[in-house]
């Protein structure tokens, strides 16, 4: 369903398979060329070591900014979709290896509660691999606990997460 106004929606991006850097770097792509948002700002790539299961490859993350007129479960679909384009496969393996994942971060002011979605995901307020980025791109940005995103990095800002820079 459309909605009369768009919103504004975070999106982490992640990999760390097959070349991270190029994956990371072709989701955006995708996002960029999608007709179904305008992918207003992203940040920079950061490479950390991984969240989940010790014995898999680094990870490659970065946070998008777009502005949307989809609902957040349409919005969902859509990354879902290019999810699958990059070549993900479903996996029993809680944060396994994966070729490209699409989270939703942030969908305005909306706060969902499902089997399926919740929204401001998780992570938000627990991993630097998200929290940086989203604070390189939208320093000001309200949390949903009540502080900037830019405290909320300093808060959380590890050795371990380290930006890539641009070749
Ligand atoms: P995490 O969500 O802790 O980062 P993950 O990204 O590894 O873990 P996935 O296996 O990619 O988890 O996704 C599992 C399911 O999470 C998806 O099928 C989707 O329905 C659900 N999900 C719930 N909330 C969100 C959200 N905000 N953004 C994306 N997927 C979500
Ligand atoms: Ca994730
Ligand atoms: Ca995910």
């Amino acid at each position: 369903m459309l909605s009369p106004k768009p919103a504004s929606a975070f999106i982490g991006v992640g990999s760390n398979l097959n070349d991270p850097v190029t994956q990371v770097r072709s989701a955006i792509m995708a996002m960029v060329r999608a007709s179904d948002w305008k992918v207003e700002s992203q940040s920079s790539l950061y490479t950390s070591p991984p969240m989940g299961p010790v014995d898999q490859p680094n990870y490659v993350n970065a946070v998008i900014r777009l502005s949307t007129k989809l609902d957040c479960r349409e919005l969902l679909g859509r990354l879902q979709d290019i999810e699958n384009a990059h070549g993900r496969v479903p996996s029993d393996i809680h944060w396994g290896p994966r070729m490209l994942d699409l989270d939703i971060l942030l969908f305005g002011e909306i706060e969902i509660h499902s089997a399926d979605l919740t929204v401001p995901h998780l992570g938000i307020l627990q991993r630097s691999f998200v929290v940086v980025p989203l604070a390189e791109i939208a320093p000001d940005l309200i949390l949903p606990n009540g502080i900037t995103a830019a405290d909320m990095a300093r808060r959380l800002t590890s050795g371990d997460l380290q930006r890539i820079d641009n070749e």
